[in-house]
């Protein structure tokens, strides 16, 4: 299973971004309204500058109080992002996140954005993949 597999298999949903000088409570909104986890940071649209977390919000409340809601989201935001291209695979993906302890991912092609995924969009298509390759052995061992 091939990341540009996995973002087929999504749908083609785009990658919500938001330009620099966002304000954090303006970020929290949108990924609230768009149910996400995640906005990248962009002022092209389709480069990344840098990746923008509900773990992000939740650190700097702790650090700075509900004042950094006011801060914007270059204040905070993670800047060197790590990304994977359409021909990775979705374990090398997997083993990635949970080495560095992040749950997205931008897919970047010739350097520029294409899609973006999440920890659960790779889980999702692995069992999928899994559940077909055991009907697969399931049909051969019974002689199908
Ligand atoms: P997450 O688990 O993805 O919500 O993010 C946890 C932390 O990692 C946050 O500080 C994010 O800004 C950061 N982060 C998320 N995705 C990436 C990524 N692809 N590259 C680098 N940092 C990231």
């Amino acid at each position: 299973m091939l990341v540009h597999q996995i973002l087929k298999s999504k749908g083609d949903q785009g990658v919500v971004t938001v330009p620099p000088g966002t304000l954090v409570s303006e970020a929290a909104k949108l990924m609230d309204e768009k149910r996400i986890g995640t906005l990248v940071i962009s002022s092209t649209g389709d480069t990344p500058d840098g990746i923008f977390s509900e773990r992000d919000i939740v650190r700097e409340v702790s650090r700075r109080g509900v004042a950094c809601l006011n801060c914007t989201v270059d204040d905070v935001m993670t800047r060197n992002i790590v990304t994977c291209s359409l021909g990775d695979k979705a374990d090398a993906v997997l083993a990635t996140m949970t080495e560095k302890r992040f749950r997205h991912m931008p897919v970047v092609d010739a350097g520029v954005m294409v899609g973006f995924i999440s920890i659960g969009d790779v889980v999702k298509a692995r069992l999928t993949e899994l559940a077909m390759e055991k009907n697969a052995l399931e049909g051969m061992i019974m002689g199908h």
